[in-house]
């Protein structure tokens, strides 16, 4: 006997429980399969994001800013409070009180929407069939007209430096730290390594990043990496690029880090060292070899455009498949295979997915960057425009950075935007919707931007991509 389902959802992260919440709302008969769980059996929704990721990693940043707002930048607005404390137990608390609300929103949800939850390890048999193992080893058979794959991703960890969930940690384990590392060692410089640093350098740990690259963020615009690096050497972040390490040893609850920097040997001790170097899918035991799934080397599902597997009625999203680890394009991949599963040929714009650091300044993206156009061929214009000349951000005191808009040299149609600077995700979110809509520069520059506010800087970086900023002296034409 097996429980049948129109759909079958493997994962409740960002990907699986916007999937089958979308089918349920469509009136397809979902149920949803998660293997998480608490400590007392119940299961756990909203994945890696909501648990040990983007929310958990957002509340320590944000708390972390409070402080150094406190510590550094009260006094010029005249507010003395003195030298502010820290009470890292009292911010974690915050930090899972917020996972908490949001995970049980989740799991209410699901049930407000009708989705069946099944507690267990899901894996995929052939014929769209779902075994779920439960914790106690009792097997349970699901049947469903279409399966889709959510099982996320985990981190990836490297031989020379082993994690043992005390000195040497991943990302999870940077989330719970109970004290404030006097010296903290981070390896990777990408995104989680960026802001995690930040937080606990915010909070007064002497931190160290070993980059194994020669480039520091390669992914961004040239002129926003640079303008990144600036800025966190003033915040004190010690980026080593071209660092790689060679040798952990851990000892009285400290480590010595090895690495070769530029080919010279050194050495470093930590009290604490977090392993940050990239995520890997999780893919290991999710469909049997008769299933007709197929995956690449590195372990990511095999999709076409529209996340259908090489499986009839398989889909696969979120971390799993091609593409950025971002939550909102794993949930905007749900909502389209839910489309998709309903009947409506639902396409994603993957040239329009944001990608943003959520350090201070933040750091966010969309499009093209200049060198990947100057690699392409494609003839451009662009433009930027400094917060220093953006008076919301000068009253706020927030000036490092810029916006800068790229459009194309002949239909001024705009294929990036990037900035580094206050806001910088939501105004880059402001490019994200012109895009989608086919915008150009001069549609950006004739529309009317609210005074004082942080998107002038977007308006005025959409006049310089024609030279015809009014708040600086422009590069002269011709
Ligand atoms: P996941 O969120 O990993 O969820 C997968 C779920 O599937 C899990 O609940 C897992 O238990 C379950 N599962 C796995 N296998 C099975 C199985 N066989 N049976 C049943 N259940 C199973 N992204 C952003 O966009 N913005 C951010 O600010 C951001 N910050 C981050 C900060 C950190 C520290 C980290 C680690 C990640 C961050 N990310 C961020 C990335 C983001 O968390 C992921 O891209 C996103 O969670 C992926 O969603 P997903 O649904 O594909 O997988
Ligand atoms: P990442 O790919 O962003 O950065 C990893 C860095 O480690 C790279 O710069 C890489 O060159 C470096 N590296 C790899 N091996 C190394 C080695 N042996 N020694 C030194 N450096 C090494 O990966 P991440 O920071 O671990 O984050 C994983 C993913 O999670 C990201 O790609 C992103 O998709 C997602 N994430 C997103 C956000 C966000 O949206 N704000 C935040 C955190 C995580």
């Amino acid at each position: 006997m097996s429980d049948s389902y129109d759909v079958v959802v493997i994962g409740s992260g960002p990907a699986g429980y916007v999937c089958a919440i979308k089918c349920a709302q469509l009136g397809l008969n979902t149920a949803v399969v998660e293997s998480w769980s608490d400590p007392k059996g119940k299961p756990v929704f909203g994945g890696t994001c909501l648990n040990v990721g983007c929310i958990p990693s957002k509340a320590l940043l944000d708390s972390s800013h409070k402080f150094t707002e406190a510590r550094d930048h009260f006094s010029a607005h005249g507010i003395d409070v003195g030298a502010p404390g820290i009470d890292i137990a009292g911010m974690m608390k915050r930090k899972d009180k917020i996972v908490t609300q949001l995970t049980g929103g989740v799991s209410s949800l699901l049930q407000h929407n009708g989705v069946t939850i099944v507690q267990g390890k899901g894996k995929l048999l052939s014929g769209r069939n779902v075994e779920v193992t439960a914790a106690d080893g009792k097997k349970t058979l699901l049947s469903a007209t279409n399966v889709v794959l959510a099982s996320g991703s985990e981190p990836v960890s490297i031989p020379p430096a082993p994690t043992d969930d005390a000195v040497i940690v991943d990302s999870t384990g940077a989330l719970t730290f109970d004290e404030v590392p006097k010296r903290l060692g981070v390896i990777g410089a990408g995104v989680i390594g960026l802001e995690l640093g930040s937080v606990w350098g915010r909070l007064g740990a002497e931190v160290v990043l070993f980059e194994a690259l020669d480039t520091f963020l390669p992914m961004m615009d040239t002129q926003v990496s640079k303008e990144a690096a600036k800025v966190f050497k003033k915040q004190g972040l010690d980026i080593r690029l071209n660092s790689l390490v060679t040798g952990t040893s851990v000892k009285k609850g400290s480590v010595t880090v090895t690495y070769t920097e530029k080919g010279e040997e050194k050495s470093a001790e930590f009290d604490r060292l977090i392993v940050a170097v990239g995520r890997r899918p999780r893919t290991k035991d999710l469909f049997s070899s008769d299933a007709g799934v197929t995956m690449d080397e590195r372990g990511f599902v095999f999709v076409n455009d529209y996340c259908a597997t090489e499986a009839p009625g398989v889909w696969a999203i979120g971390d799993i498949v091609r593409g950025p680890m971002l939550a909102h394009k794993g949930s905007e991949e749900g909502v389209m295979v839910a489309e998709r599963i309903h009947g409506k040929p639902v396409q994603l714009n993957y040239e329009c997915v944001p990608s943003i650091i959520y350090t201070h300044p933040e750091i966010a993206a969309v499009g093209k960057t200049e060198q990947e156009l100057k690699a392409e061929g494609i003839d451009y214009k662009a433009g930027s425009f400094p917060f220093a000349a953006i008076g919301r951000a000068l009253a706020s005191g927030e000036t490092d950075g810029f916006v800068k808009i790229i459009a194309d040299a002949k239909t001024d149609r705009i294929l990036g935007a990037h900035a580094i600077g206050p806001s910088a995700a939501d105004l880059v979110q402001q490019m994200v919707i012109t895009m989608e809509f086919g915008g150009s520069a001069e549609d950006v520059q004739l529309m009317v931007f609210g005074h004082p506010t942080m998107s002038e800087a977007v308006h005025e970086a959409a006049l310089a991509v024609d030279g015809m900023a009014i708040h600086m002296p422009n590069r002269k034409r011709g």
